[in-house]
C-alpha cells in the first residue's frame, strides 16, 4: 500500500504556481527540523517568513466534506486516517510552538480562496516580520487589489 502522497498533487501544483506569478518565494516539501526534535514538512514552506502551508487530501486527511471513509476495510482504513489527522494537528501545534504560522487549505478549496488565504497569511506575518524580504525570499511588491474572488479585503 502507497504512502501518504505528499507532494506534487494538482491542487497543490496550481496553488504553487499562482504564488510564483504573485512574485512569492517559497520551499517545496521543505523538512522543517523544529527543536521540539518534530520534522514537519510542509508542502509549501516560507522560511523568513514562517509560514506553512499544507494542502489536505480529502481522503487521507478525513475532509469533513468528502472525507467519508471508505466503506470497504473500515477497520484497515478508519485507524489509518484518524491517525493521519492526529499527526497533523500535532504537527500544528509544534509548528505554531516553533512560531510558525500554520495555513491548511484542503484539496477542494478553490485556487483562488486558497491563494487569498496564504496572501492573507504572509501578509499578517510580514506585518510582524522586521525585515521583509528577508534572506531566501524576494521582496514583495505591493498585494494585487484586484483578486478574482476576494471579498476579503476591508
Ligand atoms: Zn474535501
Amino acid at each position: 500500500m502507497k504512502a501518504n502522497r505528499r507532494t506534487d498533487t494538482k491542487p497543490e501544483l496550481a496553488l504553487r504556481h499562482a504564488l510564483h506569478r504573485l512574485g512569492y518565494r517559497y520551499r517545496k516539501d521543505y523538512r522543517l527540523d523544529l527543536d521540539s526534535g518534530r520534522r514537519v514538512r510542509p508542502d509549501i514552506a516560507f522560511t523568513a517568513r514562517k509560514v506553512a502551508v499544507f494542502v489536505d487530501g480529502c481522503f487521507w486527511h478525513a475532509c469533513p466534506e468528502h472525507g467519508s471513509k471508505p466503506r470497504a476495510n473500515e477497520w484497515y482504513w478508519g485507524p489509518k486516517l484518524i491517525k493521519n489527522v492526529e499527526r497533523d494537528r500535532v504537527n500544528d501545534a509544534a509548528l505554531i510552538l516553533a512560531g510558525w504560522t500554520v495555513v491548511r487549505l484542503w484539496e477542494h478549496v478553490p485556487l483562488d480562496e486558497a491563494v487569498t488565504t496564504v496572501v492573507t497569511a504572509l501578509t499578517a506575518s510580514g506585518l510582524a516580520a522586521d525585515a521583509p524580504g528577508a534572506a531566501g525570499e524576494q521582496p514583495d511588491q505591493d498585494l494585487p487589489r484586484n483578486q478574482p474572488g476576494d471579498d476579503s479585503l476591508s
